[in-house]
């Protein structure tokens, strides 16, 4: 984890510290002030499931959305809202301005960014992409404007095994970022030629094949759900290895009544609306000995709070988190990110 990464999380700390003082009384008060700007101001929330679940609520509630990356990316672009409010992490915010150039995108607050995003920065991203012209640049939806303009190909982890597939069956070999575990899962599920960047996501990393393991062996019927930007060895004994709208399917459609679920613990807040009899239980990303047994919440997408939610609405310039993208970054990032949806839409027909 770089020190500005550290730095951020210490900041999201403090801050979360004094939202979780509310009442209930305080939390209704800033649900209907929410609600009533959401209309005023023409504007639709746009959440991720991994934001919390108050925040998700209230997304559905207002009519807005609750999905993954690609799915927030159609919803808001075909949405007709002049404003989008996008509670998620920067790069989904940038991915709406680009994909909306004409509406205003604002997010509760900007300094919610993504590790893998901070990992690949745009100018060591372009040289490692010169050292190897003869591969295509496919980039995952965690990364800056600049970096996706780089890109031939931007995709989500919900259609990265399809896409690697198929530029593999087109003989063509791949430059992968910024995501190692997931490249390697793409890798091993395709055999394509796949080189990786390093980076990482702080959130999945952390989880542990042993605790899993141990989780299993003490519910025996449980199927264990595993995004695959967790590590190899996680991913090597689950059931089900997918995108947050894959594993949210399969926990309501598998027989089990026990999931051990390596994700964002955002996600339950669907899985336990969609499959209210079933037990969820968070996968351990620290041995036995740890204070924290299960830290699995992004600390970034936690930054969406009701109380940044209500400032950004409440005035006009949105307290200044308002997305913007230069029209030229944002026409070169656009040509991948036309080519995930269209790629996308190919394969739900
Ligand atoms: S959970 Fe990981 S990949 Fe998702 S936004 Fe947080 S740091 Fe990035």
């Amino acid at each position: 984890m770089s020190a500005q990464a550290k730095e951020l999380v210490r900041a999201h700390l403090a801050h979360a510290g004094g939202e979780q003082e509310m009442t209930l009384e305080q939390r209704e008060f800033y649900r209907e002030r929410i609600k009533e700007k959401l209309q005023a101001r023409d504007a639709v929330m746009v959440a991720h499931y991994y934001t919390d679940p108050e925040i998700q609520a209230l997304a559905e509630e207002t009519g807005g959305c609750v999905a993954d990356s690609l799915e927030m990316a159609r919803f808001g672009k075909e949405h007709p809202a002049s404003t989008l409010i996008v509670a998620g992490v920067r790069f989904m915010g940038e991915t709406a301005k680009i994909l909306s150039p004409e509406k205003r995108v604002f997010m509760p607050t900007l300094e919610a960014t993504c590790s893998l995003d901070i990992g690949c920065p745009e100018d060591e991203f372009a040289a490692f992409c010169e050292q190897h012209p003869d591969r295509t640049v496919v980039v995952y939806a965690n990364t800056s404007a600049a970096v996706k303009a780089r890109a031939d190909w931007v995709v989500t982890s919900s259609i990265a095994v399809e896409l690697i597939e198929y530029l593999d069956q087109r003989g063509e070999k791949i430059l992968w970022a910024p995501d190692q575990h997931l490249g390697a899962y793409v890798r091993d599920k395709t055999g394509a030629d796949v080189l990786c960047w390093d980076g990482a996501c702080i959130v999945h990393e952390e989880f542990k094949a042993r605790g899993v393991e141990d989780l299993k062996a003490a519910h025996p019927g449980a199927a264990v759900l595993v995004h695959p930007e967790s590590p190899a060895s996680v991913v090597a004994i689950a059931d089900v290895v997918g995108s947050t709208s894959q594993l949210i399917k399969a926990a309501t459609e598998m027989p089990n009544d026990t999931f051990i679920v390596a994700t964002d613990k955002g996600i339950f807040y669907k899985m336990q609306q969609l499959a209210p009899e079933k037990t969820f239980i968070e996968a351990p990303t620290a041995g036995s000995g740890a204070t924290c047994r299960s830290c699995a919440h992004c600390p970034w997408m936690a930054m969406n709070g009701l109380e940044n939610t209500l400032a950004v609405l409440q005035d006009e310039n949105g307290c200044g988190q308002e997305i913007f993208v230069d029209p030229d970054l944002a026409r070169r990032a656009m040509v991948p990110l036309d080519r995930m949806l269209d790629f996308g839409k190919s394969l739900k027909r």
